[in-house]
């Protein structure tokens, strides 16, 4: 038997030493770099397929960050390395960004300057590397790491002034989101750039995504104290390889759309719990009614189900929210249908061996779980996963502990 794999997060300093050598080898004939910030990935509590239904979301900050050293250019080139994409740099013009027209892991780079222009804001091109401690495509968010540590950067040395505040941060946020889906072409609903720029170290952040709010009402700081409650938030990254994954997203969110048109509301966040059983006997005649009706009821019982989670946290009851997180899965495996075996394997045995609440995190079809465990039983839930797959004989896991970590800066 082999010792379980941890993925570890590294120091800043070790992250902005990774990134300073690596821009020397790569744009150091030019000098040196303006700075280096950094963005952390992000573990969702509870919320899921909840942000383009404009419902909420609990998402906290991984100690995982992506680190980028940045140049600033007094032209519009954007020459990019990064240590996840060895030996090759990405280039481009600003003028050459546009929806269609990039492609490549420097879109989501060259993406949050094209969008910081289009607000309004005067960008030029920049020289930057990136390196990242953040697993990719975990579900823990490794892109919007990305895009949000280059929109640090760019509002550092442009004197945008929006990372100062929450207010700015929520407009760095917006760049982000469009960066994602306009130029990178993935249609994300906006809580992981959210999560990355405006979590707090020992906060949830209670993000209400209903459209038109003022940053002060579309997010709340929720303490999250796991050490005085004696508990860990243990992350476990399936390594499943999630094969149709846009499309899949792509299809859940054009039924909630379809299932709001029917109802004849702007989204399903309009849909007052109470009402659950009058709304599912409106959809029960339409075409795919029975599936229309499973992911309306996930959406409006997953949005209240944050609203309680959020409410038992900020109460103190933070050893209550495990059936919480239960149902959740639950209700992502069987209404929603965006589960994977390995999550459904990771959740069952971490329930098994003594967590309070473990439920899939993110988009689903493989990428992470997470599982809410008293501190004393890490081990033997960490060693009980790690067999599992073993006997499975499924890819190993890796496993991280996310105490709530700083945002981007
Ligand atoms: P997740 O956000 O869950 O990790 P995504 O598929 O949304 O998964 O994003 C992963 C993609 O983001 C990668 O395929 C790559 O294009 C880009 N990316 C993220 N981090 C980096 C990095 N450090 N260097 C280069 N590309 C990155
Ligand atoms: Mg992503």
């Amino acid at each position: 038997m082999t010792s379980p794999q941890w993925l570890d997060s590294w120091t800043a300093d070790d992250g902005a030493a990774r990134v300073r050598t690596l821009f020397a080898e790569a744009f150091g004939a030019d000098g040196d770099p303006d700075g280096v910030w950094s963005a952390p990935g992000r573990v969702n509590l509870i919320g899921e397929h909840t942000d383009y239904n404009a419902g909420l979301a609990l998402p906290v900050a991984l100690p995982h960050r992506t680190y980028v050293a940045l140049r600033s250019r007094t032209d519009d080139v954007v020459r990019l390395a990064s240590a996840q994409a060895p030996g090759t740099t990405w280039e481009t013009t600003l003028g050459e960004v546009g929806p269609g027209a990039t492609t490549g892991w420097g879109a989501y780079v060259a993406g949050v300057a094209w969008a910081l222009r289009e607000a309004g804001h005067t960008v030029t091109g920049f020289d930057a590397v990136v390196d990242s401690c953040v697993p990719f495509g975990a579900g823990l968010s490794s892109s919007a790491a990305l895009e949000c540590a280059v929109a640090v950067a760019l509002d550092s040395v442009h004197d945008l002034g929006l990372g100062a505040d929450d207010a700015g941060r929520a407009e760095l946020t917006a760049a982000c989101v469009r960066a994602e889906n306009e130029i990178a072409g993935a249609p994300t609903g906006g809580m992981d750039q959210a999560a990355s720029l405006r979590c707090s170290a020992g906060h949830a952040l209670l993000l209400d995504c209903r459209p038109g709010l003022s940053a002060l009402e579309s997010g709340r700081r929720v303490p999250f104290d796991l050490v005085p409650a004696g508990l860990t938030l243990l992350v476990v990254d399936t390594r499943a390889e999630h094969a149709l994954v846009d499309g899949q997203y792509a299809a859940r969110r054009a039924a909630c759309e379809r299932a709001a048109a029917l109802l004849g509301v702007e989204n399903l966040r309009a849909i007052d719990p109470a009402d659950l059983d009058a709304t599912m006997a409106r959809l029960a005649d339409a075409e795919d009614g029975a599936m229309l009706q499973a992911r309306v009821r996930h959406v409006v019982t997953e949005i209240a189900r944050t609203a309680e989670f959020a409410e038992l946290v900020q109460g103190g009851r933070l050893a209550e929210v495990g059936p919480l997180m239960n149902a959740s899965h639950d209700s992502l495996r069987d209404d929603y249908e965006v589960s994977a075996r390995e999550l459904d394997l990771v959740v069952d045995v971490a329930r098994a061996h003594g967590a309070l609440g473990a439920r899939m995190t993110g988009g689903g079809f493989g990428g992470s779980a997470i599982a809410l465990v008293r501190a004393a039983d890490v081990d033997a839930v960490v060693a009980a996963v790690d067999g599992a797959f073993a006997d499975a004989r499924l890819t190993a896991p890796g496993f991280l502990l996310s105490p709530p970590s700083q945002p981007a800066g």
